[in-house]
């Protein structure tokens, strides 16, 4: 099957491809996921609006209210860019864990929030920073939180006319702890059977705030309410660390059986392999049984 193919000079003439009327129309950005997928055929869109040439997409810059990220931020720029491992650490740990070196040069900020994959390894920690995200259209520009935009599998909250401009990853607090952990079958190229992200702070022996987020556990990236709900406020106990975690393997994810991975293992090893983090960021040394 052939498709239109407009390779867009500046964002005006990138939206106004994506405003044309009538035919399903795709963003391109760094192909990883999109060129995968016209090969084997599950996406069929009949026009493609390829954006990476825009300079109005890259670039991070601090603002008032954080860290600004530009859509087309590569893994490879967000590895090693200061301002990234100051005030988005946990973005750049999650950019360590995606494919290999070859397609952390490709692949993008923006491109990991369009596809929505449930295993995707960035929108777990964009989750648990609470960052936002901008979408552009002509009619103009709109946030919303990460969280909210990734609604379902595989599925976002922008429409057909807007695209993803850039990501906004609020002031961090002080003291603020970060962790990500990755199960997969080897260290590169490994899609996630898990991956989990965590921010919290600690005040005296308590825990002061958390916001958790987990992928490859449900058929989207999911928040971590459960455990954030049980952990707020609690002493530094591993006691209550493991138990937490149990109970957020339990009520918080829903994992299947998939060719990566069993529900059964996912929920121990989620449970293990939270209950762990929880021990290094708060100074408690967890080794759950
Ligand atoms: C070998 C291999 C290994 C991989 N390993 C991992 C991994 O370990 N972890 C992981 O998370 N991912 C992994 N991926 C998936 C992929 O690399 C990421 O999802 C990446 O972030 C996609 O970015 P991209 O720029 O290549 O997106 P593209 O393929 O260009 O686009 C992906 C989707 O997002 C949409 N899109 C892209 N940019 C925008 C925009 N600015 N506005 C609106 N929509 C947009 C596209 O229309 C498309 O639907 C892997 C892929 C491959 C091929």
């Amino acid at each position: 099957m052939s498709c239109e193919v407009t390779v867009a000079r500046d964002l005006r003439g990138a939206l106004l491809a994506l405003a044309r009327p009538g035919a399903p129309t795709q963003v391109l950005a760094g192909g990883t996921d999109l060129m995968v997928e016209l090969r084997t055929g599950r996406a069929r869109p009949e026009r493609v609006v390829d954006v990476w040439k825009l300079d109005e997409l890259r670039g991070v810059r601090a603002e008032a209210a954080g860290l600004r990220i530009g859509a087309l931020a590569t893994c490879a720029e967000l590895r090693r860019d200061p301002r990234v491992a100051h005030g988005a650490a946990l973005v750049a740990q999650a950019c360590a864990e995606v494919g290999a070196e070859q397609i952390q040069a490709r692949a993008t900020l923006g491109g990991n929030l369009g596809t929505a994959s449930p295993a995707a390894d960035l929108n777990p920690a964009l989750v648990a920073l609470g960052a936002r995200v901008r979408l552009v259209s002509l009619q103009g520009s709109r946030e919303l939180d990460c969280e909210e935009f990734l609604a379902g599998y595989r599925r976002t909250l922008r429409r057909p006319d807007e695209l993803v401009e850039s990501v906004l990853v609020p002031t961090r607090p002080a003291g603020e702890r970060c962790g990500l952990r990755k199960v997969g079958t080897r260290r590169a190229q490994s899609i996630s059977k898990l991956v989990v992200a965590l921010a919290l702070s600690v005040e005296g022996q308590r825990i002061a705030s958390l916001r958790a987020a987990a992928g490859s556990v449900g058929p989207r990236t999911l928040r971590l309410s459960a455990l954030e709900g049980a952990l707020l406020g609690a002493p530094l106990e591993l006691a209550a660390l493991r138990a937490a975690a149990r109970r957020s393997a339990h009520d918080d994810i829903a994992p299947i059986d998939d060719v990566r991975s069993s529900a059964s293992y996912r929920r121990q090893a989620f449970a293990r392999v939270l209950a762990t983090l929880l021990g290094e960021l708060t100074g408690a040394s967890a080794c759950p049984s």
